[in-house]
């Protein structure tokens, strides 16, 4: 059955074109019934791990687990990486509420903020003395604001101490991300990867593993559920501590290997064309005006645009032709749209998008 509407919405989104025959290899080889302690669950496993590695281009020391989503990695990353003190970069919801999960653990977070619509370069980012972890949100969802891979390089070469976390829930795998200089990074798969929620996945080095091995030692709680030594043990062997999600694992690895067949370099200078295709239009399209001010800082897959009316209308109209966009996020809701620019949405999808904007 062909999907009847389109959606470009930043997460849930729409599926990755070849979605339905992954499920239907993944129902016909009685995934939902195989045991999680099996080879032929450890062969999916190291299958998704290798297709990921592949295509992120993740040093073979660098683990890859998985948890039921990316926010409880938020909290994952405070209680391994952070003894007293930790520092996020917050431009919108999510980087603010990584922040707030700090503070929640009783964690002395201290933030810079950026009014919504603006990004951070490396130049003006002064990272407080003490703080042991940086937290960064690549691409701040609720703002389609992105932080460019060069400055959160340059940010961690000149702190090289301190331990760095990205967010790259609503990015990967298109950010160019250094895996050999940056110490954890995290997603979930309802997002670029154009699968169903439920699934998270968290890459980290042994500088943090290290770091929550010495913060139990020192009797400071690292977590009871799946704490990182645990995941990480596990994780080498193919395997998770409890039963994971067998259906989103083999389906992740079923996409990671179709985006390697297709080849990074090639998504993401289609993502960058699509991106540059929105925002040109948006920024002569009557009624619309790009949020994000500053070319550098605008998201290549979540595009930000304000609307002169109430921006329920536009999304109505759409919707009526089977086309789905997102609001705006939080405060932001009723005057901003959002659209996504995954890889599941093709060039020709956007095309659409856009002549059925241009004509209402
Ligand atoms: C969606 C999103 C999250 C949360 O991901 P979940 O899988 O829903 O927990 C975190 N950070 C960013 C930037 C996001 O877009």
């Amino acid at each position: 059955m062909a999907r009847q509407n389109i959606f470009f919405t930043a997460g849930p989104a729409e599926l990755y074109p070849k979605f339905e025959t992954f499920l239907q290899e993944a129902v016909d080889l009685q995934l939902g019934s195989i045991s999680h302690r099996s080879g032929q669950f450890k062969k999916i496993y190291q299958h998704t791990d290798e297709q990921l590695r592949a295509l992120m281009n993740i040093p073979a020391d660098r683990a890859i687990m998985f948890t039921g989503s990316a926010s409880e990695i938020w909290e994952k990353i405070v209680l391994s990486c952070v003894e007293h003190e930790s520092f996020h970069l917050v431009n919108g919801s999510f980087s603010e509420k990584f922040y707030k999960y700090a503070l929640s653990l009783n964690k002395h977070a201290q933030k810079m903020a950026k009014p919504l619509g603006e990004g951070f370069s490396y130049q003006e980012t002064e990272v407080p003395e003490y703080a042991e972890l940086v937290c960064i949100t690549q691409n701040e969802t609720s703002t389609g604001v992105q932080m460019r891979e060069p400055d959160i390089h340059k940010l961690k070469r000149s702190h090289g101490s301190k331990l760095f976390a990205v967010d790259m829930v609503s990015s990967a795998p298109n950010p160019e991300l250094d895996f050999s200089l940056i110490d954890t990074a995290f997603f979930s798969v309802q997002k670029a990867f154009g699968l169903p929620a439920g699934l998270g996945v968290w890459i980290a080095n042994e500088a943090c593993l290290e770091k929550a091995v010495s913060l139990k030692e020192k009797g400071i709680s690292i977590g009871a559920h799946h704490d990182l030594p645990t995941l990480w043990k596990e994780s080498r062997n193919y395997q998770n501590p409890a039963t994971p999600n067998v259906f989103g694992i083999y389906l992740l690895g079923k996409v990671a290997e179709d985006m390697n067949k297709t080849g990074i370099a090639r998504i993401r200078k289609e993502t960058e064309e699509k991106a540059k295709r929105i925002y040109k239009f948006f920024e002569k399209q009557e009624g619309y005006a790009v949020s994000v001010t500053n070319p550098d800082h605008r998201s290549k897959t979540v595009a930000v645009i304000n609307t002169e009316g109430p921006s329920s209308e536009i999304i109505g109209k759409l919707k009526e032709k089977n086309l789905i966009i997102g609001s705006g996020y939080g405060p932001k809701k009723d005057t901003q749209i959002r659209i996504s620019n995954f890889p599941a949405n093709t060039p020709e999808q956007i095309e659409t998008l856009i002549n059925t904007i241009e004509n209402i």
